[in-house]
């Protein structure tokens, strides 16, 4: 073990060197990946010397997404006390699943959920559970929703014709969560939006009567706190008051702005949360802790354990069920995704994750005053967001941006609302500052001027 982290420190350290000076990793093609880089496993094993000359080629060559030239999608940077943390439960090892394996690490995960509970506004039936990433607390959101419609169904199986609800803009992930729970794709309304990417509450209303008149049985309806792609807020105290009407679950996916729950300045955007029934957070986005960490608080607990326990001999032994977690959750051997989260927390206190969410709404407001402030970009931001959304020169978004990870300047995705697409420029790291953001628009900027030949088609603005 020792050689080990002798060998894991040198590269660290190396790693964290070069990545000052070269922000972006030399991109390697797909097609030459196997050539370039010693990735084939052979018979034999190899030295301590070489198989550390081997990884640090593949870490030196992979993305590097902590640094201030990572922009492609909504996680960045490097919370070092947060990778403390992981870096701990990698060397613990306990799965979640019971007291008996994990002790203590039960109830870090425990302070974790309370706290976030009593931040919604929720009492003591509260609870919630961590899966590996949004989309599966959002699968566990469903399953909820679909057993609380019908509390036979996960004996039996579906009968019924059930709808959920989301927004054009929602996550990809209910399409594919309600093929999971037995509801269908085609189950699955997406919601027009309004002008700002948010839900239409009057389509949403229209719809769910719609169905309940053709004899569909509306289970759930999905708001989002932060779009993928703009970055905007549902209004969820419409929404709520619709899913009271009818008595259909609410679920807020805040994979992505969820955290403004912590701040004094932003939970506005939140603002009628503690109505819904269950709500997402993903700390590994707008949190900072490494991937994954994946928060579901549910307000009441009673549907986690109808949802999700099942009885097992040979493996719940010991202690009372609020200490196995195991008897709520998805899996059943389950790393500790808590923990990073928790050093991270006890280290800046809750005042100290505020100051991380509230320095991303900063830096968006840098990135959007420099395109406002320059005819030379268009702009197609929300205000309120992390996401600072543009084309520059009329250049198509997807040349842009496939240019700069190819020549390995920038990494940075692009989106699209209604009938526009742009770059899109996620200020989720919180390490960065505003110079970080205004040097991404040089870099952006001398890059297009070296390149003209590359990008001479435009698009009209
Ligand atoms: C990222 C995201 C998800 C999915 O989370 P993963 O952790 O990537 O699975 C779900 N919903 C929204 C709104 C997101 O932005």
């Amino acid at each position: 073990m020792k050689q080990s982290l002798e060998i894991f420190n040198r590269l660290v350290s190396e790693l964290l060197a070069d990545e000052a000076e070269n922000p972006v990793a030399e991109h390697i093609p797909s097609t030459e990946l196997y050539e370039r880089l010693d990735i084939k496993l052979q018979k034999e094993g190899i030295s301590a010397t070489a198989l550390e000359n081997s990884l640090k080629s593949l870490v030196f060559a992979s993305p590097r997404t902590a640094t201030p030239g990572f922009f492609n999608q909504l996680f960045g940077g490097r919370q070092d006390k947060a990778v403390l943390g992981d870096l701990m439960s990698v060397i613990l090892n306990n799965s979640m699943y019971t007291y008996k394996a994990a002790g203590p690490q039960v109830g870090v995960e425990k302070a974790i959920l309370r706290e976030v509970c009593d931040m919604v506004g929720w009492g003591p039936q509260a609870d919630g559970a961590l899966a590996p990433g949004g989309s599966m607390t959002n699968f566990m959101g469903m399953m909820m929703a679909r057993d609380a419609f019908n509390d036979q169904i996960r004996f039996e199986g579906v009968a019924q014709k059930m709808t959920v609800y989301t927004s054009a803009e929602g996550h990809y992930s209910t399409q594919k969560n309600a093929a999971f729970v037995g509801i269908g794709r085609a189950g699955v309304r997406k919601i027009a939006t309004d002008d700002q990417g948010r839900m239409d509450m009057a389509v949403l209303r229209a719809t769910i009567q719609d169905d309940i008149a053709k004899g569909y049985h509306p289970v759930l309806i999905n708001c989002t706190a932060g779009t993928t792609v703009l970055g905007v807020f549902d209004d969820l105290v419409a929404a709520s008051a619709i899913a009271k009407e009818h008595n259909i679950w609410l679920h807020v996916d805040g994979a992505y702005g969820g955290a403004v729950l912590f701040s004094d300045t932003y939970k506005h955007l939140i603002k009628g949360v503690e109505n819904a029934d269950s709500f997402t957070i993903n700390a590994h986005k707008t949190l900072g802790t490494p991937l994954s960490c994946s928060l579901i608080v549910v307000k009441d607990k009673k549907h986690l354990h109808d949802s999700f326990s099942n009885d097992a001999s040979y493996l719940y032994q010991t202690d009372e069920d609020d200490f196995n977690p195991g008897k709520t959750s998805v899996q059943c051997g389950r790393r500790n995704d808590a923990l990073k989260l928790w050093v991270l927390w006890k280290s800046v206190g809750t005042n100290g994750l505020e100051k991380i969410v509230d320095k991303q709404f900063e830096l968006a407001d840098t990135a959007r005053a420099y395109i406002r402030n320059n005819p030379d970009y268009t702009d197609y931001s929300e205000d309120n967001t992390i996401a600072a959304c543009f084309n520059y020169k009329g250049i198509p978004a997807e040349d842009i941006c496939t240019a700069l990870y190819e020549h390995s300047e920038l990494l940075v995705g692009y989106g699209s609302f209604r009938d526009d697409t742009f770059i899109r420029l996620v200020t989720v790291n919180a390490t960065n500052e505003n110079e970080d953001i205004l040097n991404f628009f040089k870099t952006l900027e001398a890059f297009v001027a070296k390149n003209e030949n590359l990008l001479t088609q435009t698009v009209a603005a």
